[in-house]
């Protein structure tokens, strides 16, 4: 960590508050899609799969390679609907998982009803992800079927149970088997959360874990400016991907693939954005 003082890092800077940032992006997308329950179709479809103004399709990058491989190829449409997706991310790396995916919101929740005392570390080291989202590839290659994108995923689940929900209220007929294998997936997320904090996110979900491979790449990314840093490691405490961000204090910027930019290390952190920040040069 650098110790070295640099006065143009001292002055005094509004701090930008991040996570009440991303919570208004992610639950103004989350709008969007609800919108779409009352004739308003902005935004149609699901996180997995959608339509943006009736014309723009989009398609999760994960979801795109599952079906491609149960497919044995990849059709036009779907190259087509990837491509956005895949060029924003290659532009805001792993930002998804911090600002889009509704899992994240859920799983704060989840931390709220937790007693305070430490809760445990994942099982599993992140590499075991890889091996996880490669074993759901070759099964999506041997069964010609997308088993995670049709059936596991939280994105699919998620908006089936809201489906779900509207559709009940409004005394639409629905598939209670659907309904009820959606909401048992997602409480099983929960309760994993609730014992293992991010276990999903740092480790094992294949959509997570696809975004994080474009953080080698991204525009976006952590920087680090020359400062005072005590080594308080306030902001890895307030990292619950566990990125190790003070021991590359002196690389001047980092690249890891847990890092879902929300930013919380850099409302931590003291020098409130003058050390940490996130920064798109
Ligand atoms: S890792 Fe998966 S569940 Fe977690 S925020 Fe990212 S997409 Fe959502
Ligand atoms: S390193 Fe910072 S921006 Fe990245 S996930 Fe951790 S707290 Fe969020």
């Amino acid at each position: 960590m650098s110790t070295a003082k640099d006065p143009g890092t001292k002055s005094p800077g509004r701090a930008i508050p991040w996570t009440l940032l991303r919570r208004l992006v992610m639950l103004a997308i989350l709008g969007l899609f609800m919108l779409q329950y009352f004739e308003v179709k902005l935004l149609v479809g699901s996180l997995t799969g959608s339509t943006l103004l009736g014309q723009v399709k989009l398609l999760d990058v994960f979801a795109f390679i599952e079906i491609s491989a149960a497919a044995k190829g990849v059709s036009l449409i779907m190259l087509t609907a990837v491509l956005p997706v895949a060029l924003l991310y290659l532009v805001l790396g792993r930002a998804f998982c911090g600002w889009v995916c509704p899992m994240d919101l859920l799983f704060s929740l989840v931390d709220k009803l937790r007693p305070g005392d430490k809760p445990a570390q994942p099982p599993l080291r992140p590499q075991a992800g890889y091996w996880l989202a490669g074993g759901l590839l070759l099964a999506a290659l041997v069964t010609s079927l997308p088993l995670f994108t049709n059936y596991l995923s939280h994105l699919t689940n998620i908006f089936r149970t809201i489906a779900g929900g509207v559709f009940l209220a409004a005394d639409l007929p629905v598939e209670p088997a659907v309904i009820a294998w959606s909401l048992l997936t997602l409480l099983a997320l929960l309760i994993l959360q609730y014992f293992y904090p991010r276990f999903w996110c740092r480790v094992l979900c294949p959509v997570g874990k696809t975004y994080g491979l474009f953080n080698q790449v991204s525009l976006l990314k952590l920087r680090f400016n020359r400062g005072d840093c005590e080594g308080c490691e306030l902001c890895e405490h307030k990292c619950y991907m566990g990125v190790k961000i003070v021991r590359n204090l002196d690389q001047g910027k980092l690249r890891d693939p847990n890092c879902i930019y929300c930013g919380r290390c850099v409302e931590g952190c003291r020098h409130k954005g003058r050390l940490i920040r996130m920064s798109l040069k």
